[in-house]
């Protein structure tokens, strides 16, 4: 135990700790926290639908109607028919055969990758890649090739000059989680046709926020049935859990026959099913959801942007707002938190040294009071501690 202290107060010394702080949300963009009420811009609740009444009383009554617990895995006695409406829905919407729920959107990414790719296979993957796809990739016993971000020049060389005897996989986040932009995915799709390779966009981010109607990185690209595994996820703008993978009857098939995290993990709950279907049926009836999302997110970044902050070249819901330093970064959140304002502070290693940022998230749930408010924070907060 004393090795662990030691590695802890090394990590207090380089600005990395990281603590668990409790919040009670008041909805979708307030929360409690010690005794105050404070706006959340760290959420990833993008469409507010974690708060929406028709969401919270399908999950209530799937509670009443049939229980709390699935009491089971899927191939064993968990297999609520409430699972198959949300796949059906799902499939509808992302336009494929068919669609499979994980637990979680990372064990979509575990399980997915590690089932599909093996001895003899590899993968290419973008080096701002989610941590997920990351775990997928070592847990397959295939070879992972780290292309940099959206460098499709070296996607390219990489394709052409990896020697592979089974399978090739190109997998990317569709909208990066940590940058906000977007996969290059025309680019991307032309060059595993060339290739014969497989390509597996993880839409967690974009599902609910890019392309029409919100159906994610695919539709933005008019590239809907060219991606053979569409993963992603109910924890963000679906307000509710779960990951899901979508594709062709058979890629789910053989899922449901090898995914290790999808066989050997109990079901998710009924209310979590009846609350993730409920969004999506909401999303599909509210298009403009998505476009008060886009129109929000739009507001706050030109206007930080115009004060001279860098966002990274983001034009999705994920703002971030470059620090550079850990301890900066963290001392910009804490000044926030002062103000009212939650936003993360991204340290190595989830993004890289040298690149620590705060990670402002916007919803269509924000009013645009609320977005100036935090608009004129950043700007006074970032010119105090030498930012901007
Ligand atoms: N993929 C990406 C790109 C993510 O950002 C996340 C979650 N932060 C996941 C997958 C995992 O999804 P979940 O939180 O549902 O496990």
């Amino acid at each position: 135990m004393d090795i662990l202290q030691h590695a802890l107060e090394q990590t207090e010394r380089e600005n990395l700790l990281r603590r668990l702080v409790d919040y009670i949300p008041r909805d979708a963009v307030h929360a409690d926290s010690e005794g105050r009420q404070y706006l959340m811009m760290a959420a990833n609740n993008y469409l507010g639908l974690t708060h929406h009444p028709r969401v919270r009383q399908a999950a209530a009554s799937a509670s009443l109607t049939y229980g709390t617990g699935s009491g089971g895995s899927r191939l064993t006695t968990g297999n609520h028919l409430l699972y198959r409406q949300l796949e059906t829905t799902l499939a509808a919407f992302k336009r494929t055969e068919a669609a499979l729920l994980f637990n979680t959107g990372y064990m979509a990414n575990v399980g997915i990758i590690s089932s599909l790719v093996g001895k003899g296979d590899v993968i290419f993957s973008d080096e701002l890649n989610h941590a997920s796809i990351i775990d997928g990739c070592r847990l397959s016993r295939g070879r992972t090739v780290v292309y940099g971000h959206n460098n499709m020049n070296q996607l390219a060389e990489l394709l052409t000059n990896t020697a592979c005897s089974g399978r090739r996989l190109i997998v990317t986040d569709g909208v990066f989680s940590m940058d906000g932009d977007i996969a290059r995915l025309d680019d991307i799709v032309r060059l595993a046709h060339k290739a014969d390779a497989l390509v597996m966009v993880d839409d967690a981010h974009a599902t609910g926020v890019i392309g029409p109607g919100g159906r994610g990185t695919a539709a933005s690209f008019g590239l809907e049935g060219q991606v053979h595994i569409s993963m992603g996820t109910l924890s963000k703008s679906l307000g509710s859990e779960g990951g899901y993978a979508a594709g062709s009857q058979v890629l789910i098939d053989y899922l449901i026959n090898k995914a290790r995290s999808f066989i050997f993990s109990t079901a998710l709950a009924p209310a979590t099913i009846a609350a993730g279907l409920a969004a999506l049926n909401i999303l599909s009836e509210q298009p403009e959801l998505v476009d008060q999302l886009m129109a929000n997110a739009a507001f706050l970044r030109k206007e930080l942007n115009q004060a001279g902050f860098d966002t990274c070249g983001s034009t999705t819901a994920i703002l971030p707002v470059m620090v550079g330093d850990a301890a900066l970064a963290v001392e910009f959140a804490y000044l926030l938190r002062k103000e009212g304002i939650i936003v993360s502070a991204i340290r190595p290693p989830t993004v890289p040294a040298g690149a620590s940022r705060l990670r402002v998230t916007v919803s269509a749930a924000h009013s645009q009071a609320e977005l100036t408010k935090v608009s004129q924070a950043i700007c006074t907060i970032g010119r105090q501690l030498g930012v901007i």
